[in-house]
């Protein structure tokens, strides 16, 4: 792409000509994209105003709220890089992750404001602005007084090999780390959701200096999940921008709420976890909702369940399935599969973009043969830098640029990759590998399930069992043994659930909207 933008600086400047085109939508409030680089010209010339430097660090601790994208844009124009901070975070996390990043300023709001009260030593050195604070307070600058003055965007040379954003991963696994999303790999990610099919004559573009033909239809993307993950921001938010779209942002994740607003902003995409697309169909508005603004469905963060992908296809007229895999470590997706492709192989991430080498390898990094199991390793441009103050970490995790994802996947001979289990979740029942993903689709199979999550529980005999923990749908009555029944036709025995949980409310989920497996484990495993 010889005209590809070197930073996301020349990125977010480029956006300026959709000019009066809405683009932050929240609640009833609209800002165009002339409106939100006004305020984001001016937050960047109130940071460098204020003693922030490029290469410094500002913290954002909100919910998705339009500031945040205003901040965003404002931060990497300078070269000043964003600390996602994940909203859901309690006192300690908070603390702990702004020790680890040591923001100049933070960006916050009324809830995460009350946990900085309670631990006031957390924000020493730190200059504070409220967001949509109810209240004044003495010490916090109000978010107006930031934007009130307006200036210029500062002129900046920004490094491509800067930190654009610090993301911490979801804590899925361990504690979350710090991952260095560079501006160079943040534009390598611009392209692969241009690749992805989300904003082609955009991506033609920028790729060959060209007008993108007018009938280029303009993406409204319901944002559902947090600003400080990569599935909204650099994926969602990303693709939408690049092509002068709306973002249609919520407060938090409620299917009712969501189609609402999918029938009046017109939405064409939902950007969020696999779970919400399953929770919008089973929803009881759902059949009377207009979602015929819907193009795709679907989702990425995790693993969309098969019979979820032809639930999309047969239940929402206008919108086909897709999905990507991606990580934080990859600054976004870097697999994609949708339409005919993704009904033909329902279980499947895709195949990797064309500037990421996808391998799947044995416990001693030896590549292993076309369509077996191994761990997932990829290379490519987007692979971040590291992890702040992480260096075990990160040398762990990257070897020779090849990135170990900790997934369990195979490759076919096409090129498809196969998401099978995440490493740490694999259930190992007396030395036979079990996958959870494999256990939960076919759990789904049964029509009387809303959601499901399957788990290792230590066993003496086998060192672990396989456990599901079940939510029905509304008025759906099944029995344990009607459900082992159910799964000993599919999978071999020694994969059906022996421990089944009916539980009465949502499965727990992190703030992306995964299951806390870990979470359920600890509370349901016998003692
Ligand atoms: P942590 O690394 O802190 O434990 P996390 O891995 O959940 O948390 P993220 O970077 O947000 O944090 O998530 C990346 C992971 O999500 C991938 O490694 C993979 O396990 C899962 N994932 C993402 N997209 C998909 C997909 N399309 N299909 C299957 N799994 C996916
Ligand atoms: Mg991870």
């Amino acid at each position: 792409y010889k005209n590809a933008p070197p930073s996301v600086r020349e990125f977010w400047l480029s956006t300026a000509a959709f000019a009066d085109r809405p683009y932050l939508v929240y609640g009833d409030e609209t800002l165009t994209y002339a409106q939100t680089h006004a305020k984001a010209d001016a937050v960047a010339a109130w940071l460098l105003a204020h003693g922030v430097k490029p290469g410094d660090r500002v913290a954002v601790a909100m919910r998705n709220f339009p500031e945040w994208m205003v901040i965003y844009w404002a931060c990497v124009s300078v070269g000043v890089a964003v600390v996602g901070m994940n909203a859901w975070w309690t006192t300690d996390e908070m603390a702990y992750a702004l020790g680890d990043s040591a923001p100049k300023v933070l960006f916050l709001d009324d809830e995460r404001l009350v946990r900085v009260q309670a631990r006031p030593d957390m924000v020493a050195g730190i200059k504070l602005v409220g967001v949509r604070l109810v209240a004044a307070h003495p010490g916090i600058t109000p978010w107006d007084d930031v934007v009130a003055n307006g200036g210029a965007m500062p002129d900046v040379a920004v490094d491509p090999e800067a930190d654009a954003c610090i993301f911490y991963t979801s804590g899925t696994t361990g504690n979350p780390k710090g991952a260095q999303l560079t501006h160079r790999g943040c534009v390598a990610n611009l392209f692969n959701l241009m690749y992805a099919g989300a904003s082609t004559a955009r991506a033609m573009q920028l790729a060959t200096g060209l007008e993108p033909p007018a009938e280029a239809p303009i993406p409204v993307t319901l944002i559902t999940t947090p600003l400080f993950h990569v599935t909204a921001n650099n994926c969602g938010a990303y693709a939408t921008t690049a092509a002068g779209g709306k973002l249609v942002m919520m407060y938090r994740w409620d299917a009712g709420e969501a189609l609402k607003l999918i029938a009046r902003e017109r939405v064409s995409s939902m950007s969020g976890v696999p779970v919400m697309a399953r929770e919008l169909i089973n929803h009881p508005d759902f059949l009377t909702s207009d979602t015929s603004s819907l193009v795709a469905l679907a989702g990425g963060g995790a693993q969309v369940p098969p019979d979820l992908v032809l639930k999309i296809e047969d239940k929402v007229s206008t919108a086909r399935p897709g999905t990507g895999y991606g990580m934080t470590e990859t600054c976004g997706i870097i697999t994609s599969v949708s339409g005919d492709f993704f009904v033909d192989k329902p279980d499947t991430a895709g195949p990797s973009m064309p500037n990421f080498e996808a391998k799947c390898v044995d416990d001693d990094g030896n590549t292993v043969p076309p369509g077996a199991i191994g761990e997932l390793w990829v290379k490519g441009s987007s692979v971040i830098k590291g992890y702040i103050n992480r260096p075990d970490a990160t040398a762990a995790s990257i070897t020779d640029g090849w990135l170990h994802t900790g997934d369990i996947a195979r490759i076919d001979e096409n090129g498809f990759i196969f998401i099978v289990d995440r490493k740490k979740d694999m259930v190992l029942r007396g030395g036979e590998n079990v996958y959870c993903a494999e256990v939960e689709a076919t759990v789904y199979r049964h029509a009387a399930i809303a959601e499901c999550c399957v788990f290792g529980v230590a066993d003496e005999r086998l060192g672990e069992e396989v456990g599901v923990a079940v939510v029905l749908k509304p008025g759906e009555v099944l029995s344990d043994t009607e459900l082992r029944e159910h799964c000993a036709v599919l999978i071999a025995k020694h994969k059906v659930p022996r421990y089944v949980w009916f539980l009465d409310e949502p499965l727990p989920r992190n703030a992306s909207g995964k299951f806390l497996k870990r979470e359920l484990r600890d509370r349901l495993s016998p003692a």
